[in-house]
This record gives C-alpha cells, sequence and structure tokens, in this order.
C-alpha cells in the first residue's frame, strides 16, 4: 500500500528528497534569493480532543486522520502543515458506505449542533474542504468507502459511479470496456468523481467536452430534506436544469452519491506538433484563430516564454504552443496539418523537438512543496475571459504581481476567450509567507475582476474566492443560492461557508 503524503500533494514517496531539493535549490537561487533552509516535515502535536461523542458510522478520530482532514491541497494548506498550524481540525472523520449511513450521519449532526464537511479526495485550493467556525463542531464526511462502478451502459456510453471513485479507478473500469471518462485534471490521480462534480471540475483537454459538466446525465444527491435524482436523458428542454443547479454547489446543498456519466470510446489516432513563436502576442492570435476554426484540438496549451523554460525544459525564451488531435475514429493529421498551417499565418515555426510538457505538469505540485519549503512563496490561479479582455488582463495581472515573477499558460481555449493559468513565484520570508502570499492574492484577484475575468475558471469558489464571487454573481442569482439553502438545509449543516452560504 503506498502511503499519501499527509502534509503535501500526493504520494509521500514522491515529495524531493534531500538531493532533489538541493538540486531544485541550486536552479532556482538564479532568479529568486533563497536562506539555504529546508522546512522540516514536523511530527504532529496534540490535537484538541473531539468536541462530540462518535457519529452512529465508522469514524475515526486520531491525530493522522485529523491533521490530514484539515485543509485541502493549495500552497497556504502546505504552509500550515509544516508549520503544524492546526487550531481547528475536524473533530471526527466519518466513512459511509452507503446513503443510508450519510442520512444517519446528517440527522446525527442536526441533533448534536455538529457541521458536515463533505470530502472526496481533499484537493481543494480554495478552503473548500477547511470549517472555519471556531465555536461550532464538525465532521468531515470522506465519500472514500463510496467508490463502486455501479453499472456500465456501453450501448449507450454511459457509466453510473458512485462520488468517492478516484481518477485512476473509474478509468480503470472504463479501459476493460476500452471506453473512457477523458476528463483529466491536473488532480486526477487524487481528486474524485463527486469533487469534480461539487466543483465543477476542468479537465486538461483544451477545447470541446473537457468541463466535468459536459458529461453529465443525472445525479444522486442527499439532502437534509430528502434525496434528488434527476432523470437520465440524453437531453431535456423541461425547465431550469436540476444538474446544473448542484453542478458547482460545493457540498452546501446536499451530498452528491451517484452519478451517471457519458463516456466515450478511446481515442486511437493522435497527432501533436509544437510551435514555437517569437512573439508572445502572435501565439496568443493563433490560439484564438484555432479556437474558432472548429477543429477542435485536444491540446492548445500556449506557454508564455517564461512558462515555457521553467514548466516545459525549452532552451530558448520562446512562446510554445502546444498542439495535439486525437479521435478513436478517424485519423487527425490533416486537422492538425491545417492548424500548424494556421500558426504558420502568425509567425510560428514547427519546433524541431516537441515540448515535454506532460510528466513535469504531474510533476509540477511536488516541485510546488519543495519550493515552499526551500522559502519560496509559490502558488497558481487562473481565470477566463475575452479573447478582447485578454491583453489588459494579463498586463494587469503581471503588473499586480510585480516584483514577484508570474508565468502564464492558457488550459483551455473557447472561440470567445482563452482560459489563462498563472504561476506566481515570489521571494518568502520565513514565517510571513502566508502574509505575502494573501496580499498576492488579493492583488492578482483584483486585477482579474477589474479586467473582466471570471474569480475561477476551474477552481471553485470555497472560502477563498467568496469575496470576488460575491461581487461576480448576479445579486437575484445570490437570493435564490440563499433561498435554496434555507430550503434544504435549514439547520446549516453542510460545509457552512463556501458560496458565501
Ligand atoms: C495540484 C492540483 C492540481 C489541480 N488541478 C485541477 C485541474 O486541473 N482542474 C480542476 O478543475 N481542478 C484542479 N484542482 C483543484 C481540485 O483538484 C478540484 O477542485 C477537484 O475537483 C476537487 O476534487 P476532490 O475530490 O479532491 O474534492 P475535495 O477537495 O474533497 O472537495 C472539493 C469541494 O467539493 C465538495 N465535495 C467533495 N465531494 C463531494 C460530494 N460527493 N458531494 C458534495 N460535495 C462534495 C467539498 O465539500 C468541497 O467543497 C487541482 C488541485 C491541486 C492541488
Amino acid at each position: 500500500m503506498r502511503t499519501k503524503s499527509w502534509w503535501g500533494w500526493g504520494w509521500a514517496d514522491q515529495a524531493l528528497d534531500q538531493a532533489g531539493s538541493d538540486q531544485l535549490a541550486r536552479r532556482v537561487s538564479a532568479f529568486l534569493p533563497l536562506d539555504g533552509q529546508v522546512a522540516p516535515v514536523p511530527d504532529v502535536e496534540r490535537l484538541r480532543r473531539p468536541r462530540v461523542a462518535q457519529p452512529p458510522i465508522e469514524a475515526r478520530c486520531d491525530n493522522l486522520a485529523r491533521v490530514s482532514h484539515s485543509y485541502g491541497k493549495a500552497y497556504r494548506d502546505v504552509i500550515r502543515n509544516l508549520r503544524n498550524d492546526f487550531p481547528n481540525p475536524p473533530d471526527w472523520i466519518a466513512y459511509p458506505r452507503n446513503e443510508n449511513e450519510i442520512e444517519e450521519t446528517l440527522d446525527w449532526a442536526a441533533h448534536v449542533g455538529a457541521a458536515i464537511i463533505p470530502y472526496g479526495g481533499g484537493t481543494s485550493v480554495v478552503g473548500g474542504v477547511e470549517f472555519r467556525d471556531p465555536d461550532r463542531p464538525f465532521v468531515t464526511l470522506d465519500l472514500g468507502r463510496m467508490r463502486a462502478v455501479v453499472e456500465l451502459d456501453a450501448a449507450c456510453l454511459a457509466v453510473r459511479a458512485q462520488a468517492g471513485i478516484d481518477g485512476p479507478a473509474l478509468e480503470a473500469a472504463l479501459r476493460e470496456k476500452d471506453l473512457t471518462l477523458r476528463h483529466y485534471p491536473q488532480s486526477f490521480e487524487f481528486s474524485t468523481l463527486g469533487g469534480w462534480l461539487a466543483t465543477r471540475a476542468g479537465g486538461h483537454f483544451a477545447t470541446g467536452r473537457t468541463r466535468i459538466d459536459d458529461f453529465v446525465e443525472s445525479l444522486r444527491i442527499v439532502t437534509p430534506v430528502g434525496i434528488s435524482e434527476s432523470l437520465r436523458v440524453p437531453a431535456s428542454g423541461a425547465g431550469p436544469s436540476p444538474d446544473r443547479f448542484w453542478l458547482g454547489s460545493e457540498g452546501a446543498l446536499g451530498i452528491i452519491t451517484e452519478a451517471w456519466m457519458r463516456v466515450q470510446k478511446r481515442p486511437a489516432f493522435r497527432s501533436r506538433a509544437t510551435i514555437s513563436f517569437a512573439e508572445y502576442q502572435a501565439g496568443v492570435a493563433a490560439s484564438k484563430d484555432l479556437a474558432q476554426s472548429g477543429l477542435m484540438p485536444a491540446n492548445c496549451r500556449l506557454l508564455d516564454p517564461l512558462e515555457s523554460l521553467i514548466a516545459a525544459d525549452s532552451d530558448s525564451p520562446m512562446a510554445a504552443l502546444l498542439l495535439a488531435f486525437e479521435s478513436a475514429d478517424h485519423p487527425v493529421e490533416s486537422a492538425l496539418d491545417r492548424a500548424i498551417e494556421l500558426c504558420r499565418a502568425h509567425g510560428g515555426q514547427v519546433a524541431p523537438r516537441e515540448t515535454s510538457w506532460r510528466g513535469n505538469f504531474l510533476r509540477a505540485p511536488y516541485l510546488r512543496d519543495a519550493l515552499a519549503r526551500l522559502g519560496v512563496v509559490v502558488e497558481t490561479f487562473e481565470t477566463a475571459c475575452t479573447w478582447g479582455s485578454f491583453e489588459q488582463l494579463h498586463a494587469a495581472v503581471l503588473d499586480a504581481v510585480s516584483p514577484a515573477i508570474a508565468t502564464c499558460r492558457f488550459t483551455h481555449v473557447y472561440p470567445d476567450g482563452p482560459a489563462p493559468y498563472f504561476t506566481v513565484y515570489a521571494p518568502g520570508r520565513r514565517g510571513a509567507e502566508l502574509e505575502i502570499w494573501d496580499e498576492l492574492k488579493a492583488r492578482v484577484s483584483e486585477a482579474v475582476v477589474a479586467n473582466g475575468g471570471t474569480i475561477t475558471h476551474h477552481h471553485a469558489i470555497g472560502r477563498d474566492h467568496n469575496p470576488w464571487y460575491q461581487r461576480q454573481r448576479p445579486e437575484p442569482f445570490g437570493t435564490v443560492l440563499r433561498a435554496a439553502k434555507r430550503s434544504l438545509d435549514p439547520q446549516r449543516l453542510l460545509n457552512p461557508g463556501v458560496l458565501g452560504l
């Protein structure tokens, strides 16, 4: 059995060791001052005792379970873990095996006045699984025992699965039938179907069906006032969509227990190329043309020159557009040829060697943790905006982080605009890392929303994005959400605080 890291990303055995850390420090010290220290991983100190008796189902209250469920996996979470900073750990972690046990736990919570924090893989980067009310007991409801593939309808290309299943387990079951959900967030290995649905996750394909919303056929949800299950049909115009209502509800309106998801045949044809651009803006213009061409590339990932140097091991400071096409049905070389032609019209050149991004992409969160231990403030944030707003938004974000460094890549491109994803590297000060990051985050969030961007394209709202979310969503819709919360969860049992509810 491999062990997951309690303090950082992913598998414990993948964290950088001393030699890896030294090597990273040598590379990074070229552009950021370092103090030569590596923050140690602490032993967990004694936690506050649980304030309520055990919930009526299987539950744990040992230190390891409680610290590893206290936070998500953002930079600020890693820093607090390394500082042994757990003022408000969950009182219990409960592990339901079925809907009856969820209902029993909700009844119990209503009785003892506890809050319930639904928990999938715990990979939230927005404070989604962290309860911040120090005065109310709470139980983290870990859906990890509800991880079955219940039914596969190969004729209709659909699968019914329980919410607690993680990416690899779901894909392994589908692969046996030569099928795939084809939803790969960067956190794929450790996040769950329920978490993806509750946060409206984005997969890493750049165009076409890539957001989890696109694959939903029907959802089943336990709420404090009963079970909601939507009709399983290919499409429906029957009033406002119940699935749309639950998607992105972040555990505040109900607990997703099962979903029917649309799956696809596994791609058999693939073609790809890397295109270099001397001018970043030319790469942006080419990405726009590609997004509007109807070619639907699977990958259309524009890396700015710095991102290309840092994250893709490029040896030249040029913008790189990573292009890929795939299909289960037909060869895709002609689509790639046409895409290259479009890029050449903007001065793009096919690079002699392909940019290696996939390995680096999966390795990036481990490097983030190692950098955090070296004292660097390092974090990502993302948005989406129209093509018309991008240039100004991009300039405003770089200005807001200055003098720190920010790199940018497009994770998704749409006919009407890109989804830019930024990584910030700032010199840290031991003990002041959270303050430095929080100030930077507030500045970049202001820059994003003041320049027409959404506060998040796929990282969700949680607690951290709430101030900007309240400004972004129309007020009548806020009224609807608050009314829904009052009706479905009158005692505010479910994840109080996320989405401002
Ligand atoms: C390194 C890294 C890379 C990431 N890459 C991506 C990416 O590419 N795309 C992307 O979209 N996101 C990404 N994320 C963010 C995160 O992985 C997603 O938000 C993911 O969907 C969360 O899934 P989870 O199972 O871990 O949910 P959790 O973190 O456990 O929970 C997230 C939220 O959903 C609620 N929730 C969880 N399960 C349920 C349920 N069954 N019913 C109701 N509510 C529930 C929780 O209460 C919480 O509010 C990344 C995060 C990290 C740390």
